[in-house]
């Protein structure tokens, strides 16, 4: 994968593919995280001398919608560079922005409008990655969340320009890479969430490096309903029952554990104020929904990744949205940052969950990526990687 130390950037136009996929309310962004993690790619272009050209998409409009406008961005990122930032109010195709980047000099800034307000930036239309390209000498890739998409901004416009990962996408691939690269043993995997369909790839493909999966969250249930469990009004993937069987039957033939929670925490319906009982996970009662793991779960969970040397954690334990249903993840969240081992966390509510509850700084690594980890890890590479050149054999 070529990097930012290949490209000469002095005097030139670079064109940046970032993730300011950021929540906005009333105009203001609510979490600066995926901002700041842009900065050190931008700061050290600026050093080289370049003119920085940044793009992004932000959220999922339906068409041009001043809701969905980067506009806030940057007044974010002007504070955080604690320099101005030219937002480009035209669409990033037309001509408005060209002459806009074109006037614009080394040392500067400028934020391109949301490339989703472009029809033919999820079709990854040819003409449109030409019309970006006209805005850069280069281009950087530096959009880890999004680089397992096959659009225009992403892989379209980097099979036009030389192309280069940023330092973030770097770090996340390196990190990431050593959850496939030789782990060091023994190496757990947990995983929650709600969906099994979500999870299959990662588990087919982590399963034959790992000692174990601890498996919490509603895709659980899923697994212990397949095993003939009572699982109440849990949460279940009925059409998804035999996968589940068969991927408990590949667990054993491969003599990995597959953890299930013993216990659950159970509701009558998803509120705070609601009467919580426990109840074992094979035996929900009818009208009762499995929200958490429970107490004895927590523990045999926190015992089994006490010898761990490698974790990588995905999905949380429980409805950790709305407490006490957080307790399972948060118990979690704890027992892997006490580890002496290489512990990453991914996918986008166990980061904001992690976050939450104020374990991120201990973890080696929290990915900026949720779709985007998950893919990397099932497949080894993603269209944003291959599009750079693709991984050397260690890098793999
Ligand atoms: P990530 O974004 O980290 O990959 P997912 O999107 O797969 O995680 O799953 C997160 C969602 O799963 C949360 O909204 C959480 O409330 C939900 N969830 C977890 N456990 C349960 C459960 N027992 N019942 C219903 N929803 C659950
Ligand atoms: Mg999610």
């Amino acid at each position: 994968m070529r990097t930012l130390d290949q490209l000469e950037a002095n005097g030139k136009s670079v064109l940046v593919r970032v993730d300011y996929n950021v929540p906005i309310k009333d105009g203001v962004v609510g979490d600066d995280t995926r901002v700041r993690a842009s900065l050190p790619t931008i700061r050290e272009l600026l050093e080289k001398g370049a003119k920085v050209v940044l793009m992004s998409h932000l959220g999922r409009p339906k068409g041009v919608d001043p809701a969905f406008s980067l506009l806030p961005v940057a007044e974010v990122l002007a504070d955080l560079l604690e320099m101005p930032v030219k937002f480009v109010t035209g669409l990033p195709s037309s001509e408005e922005a060209f002459s806009d980047v074109k006037s614009a000099k080394p040392g500067e800034v400028l934020l391109l409008e949301n490339v989703r307000f472009e029809p033919g930036e999820k079709k990854n239309d040819p003409e449109l990655a030409k019309k970006y390209a006209r805005l850069g000498d280069a281009f950087v890739l530096d959009a880890f969340g999004s680089a397992h998409r096959e659009h225009a901004s992403v892989v379209g416009v980097a099979r036009i320009l030389p192309s280069y990962a940023g330092r973030l996408m770097e770090r996340e691939v390196k990190a990431l890479g050593k959850l496939l690269h030789d782990p060091q043993k023994p190496y757990w995997v947990v995983l929650g969430g709600a969906k099994v369909s979500d999870k299959i790839g990662i588990i087919k493909s982590l399963l034959p490096k790992v000692e174990g999966m601890l498996i919490g969250g509603a895709m659980a249930f899923t697994f212990i309903k397949a095993i003939g469990g009572q699982v109440g009004g849990s949460l279940v993937e009925d059409d998804k029952l035999e996968l589940a069987a068969g991927l408990l039957e590949e667990a054993r033939s491969l003599g990995k554990q597959l953890l299930l929670p013993s216990d659950v925490v159970a509701a009558e319906q998803i509120c705070s104020e609601a009467e919580t009982k426990i109840f074992p996970a094979f035996g929900i009662p009818e009208g009762w929904l499995g929200l958490d793991i429970g107490p004895e779960s927590r523990k045999i969970f926190a015992e089994a990744l006490a010898p761990a040397h490698t974790v990588f954690w995905n999905g949380p334990m429980g409805v950790f949205e709305t407490p006490p249903f957080d307790a399972g993840t948060l118990a979690v969240a704890e027992a892997i940052a006490g580890l002496d081992a290489y512990t990453v966390v991914g996918g986008g509510d166990s980061v904001s969950a992690v976050k939450r509850l104020g374990y991120a700084d201990k973890f080696s690594h929290v990915s900026t990526g949720g779709g985007a980890s998950l893919e990397f890890l099932e497949k080894g590479t993603l269209p944003g990687i291959e599009v750079l050149g693709g991984l050397s054999p260690e890098e793999v």
